[in-house]
């Protein structure tokens, strides 16, 4: 069974609600997490909790408690959950206020954690890896939004992998707007050219993935030269490998960039070698433990 809390109180599903006054509901006004909990350990759960600070902070939310009560919280929810390997997701929105002009400090909040059974990708999907395509929407621009914050509003991001589904792709390629490319629709991307990993730096206005910055400490002491730059989408799809990393998906190989194939159209081998590392790491570092 599934596990709800709100405001710190283990919840019912039936009970798990949130009013229709809700601004997370209304506008989009609040910030989010996804986490995953393997065998009762939820892995990188300091890092999320920082990241969704730092979201808090980028919006000028106040959060109400602790990143230690409310990580308390996270783990109480997770222990009340029947899977022990399961999605764990945390929601914060604003409430109750109808309205733009309100003072953003004077509105509190309300905090939902729900932890769900783990969606797993096919294996096929790992085997095979993901078509991307570049689709008619560009990442929002940074100075439009700070990218840094994983805020609710995901619509251009449901859009461009809507688009690039009924395009016959995977997901979508997203560039921002001066062109570099960006990142997916919900994953980072790296590229792997001879034996340097690279990756778009933050200036590119992508969300800094926690696998990402996994990944980056993984590669680094497996001998490669890891860099964070800006690029255009020629180098990108004229690299040996391409694959893309999230908490969800943890490391997706791309075998298609448009038309264009990667590394033969297959999943090449430094990925394949770095899946098993990152599969090590989380065995070897399983995180906090909830159950
Ligand atoms: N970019 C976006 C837009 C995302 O939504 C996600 C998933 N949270 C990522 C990248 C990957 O981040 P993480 O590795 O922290 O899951």
């Amino acid at each position: 069974m599934p596990a709800y809390s709100i405001n710190g109180e283990l919840v019912k599903e039936s009970e798990a609600k949130v009013s229709v006054l809700d601004r997370g509901l209304l506008y989009g006004d609040g910030i989010f997490e996804g986490i995953k909990m393997y065998n009762g350990y939820i892995f990188k759960l300091k890092e999320h909790m920082t990241r969704l600070y730092e979201s808090a902070k980028l919006i000028g939310m106040d959060m109400g408690v602790s990143e230690d009560k409310f990580t308390e919280e996270v783990l109480k929810t997770a222990a009340a959950a029947e899977e022990s390997s399961a999605y764990v997701r945390i929601t914060v929105s604003r409430m109750g206020n109808l309205g733009l002009h309100t003072l953003l400090d004077t509105i509190t909040v309300t905090r939902m954690i729900i932890v769900i059974p783990l969606a797993y990708q096919s294996t096929e999907a790992y085997d095979k890896g993901l078509h991307l395509t570049n689709v008619s929407m560009a990442r929002i621009p940074e100075i439009s939004l700070p990218m840094r914050a994983k805020t609710l509003g995901y619509l251009n991001n449901i859009l461009a992998v809507n688009e690039a589904k009924k395009n016959g792709a995977d997901d979508a390629l997203l560039l921002n707007t001066d062109g570099n490319v960006a990142e997916s629709t919900g994953s980072n991307i790296f590229y792997i050219k001879g034996d340097v990993l690279v990756t778009p730096s933050p200036d590119a206005g992508i969300l800094i993935g926690v696998t990402r910055n996994c990944i980056m400490e993984i590669a680094k002491n497996m001998g490669f030269n890891v860099l964070e730059k800006l690029f255009k989408q020629d180098e990108l799809i004229q690299a040996d490998e391409v694959f893309l990393t999230g908490t969800a998906m943890e490391i997706m190989p791309v075998y298609k960039i448009n038309d264009t194939l990667i590394s033969g159209g297959k999943p090449g081998e430094k990925t394949k070698s770095l899946m098993k590392s990152f599969k090590e790491h989380i065995a070897n570092c399983p995180g906090a433990k909830a159950k």
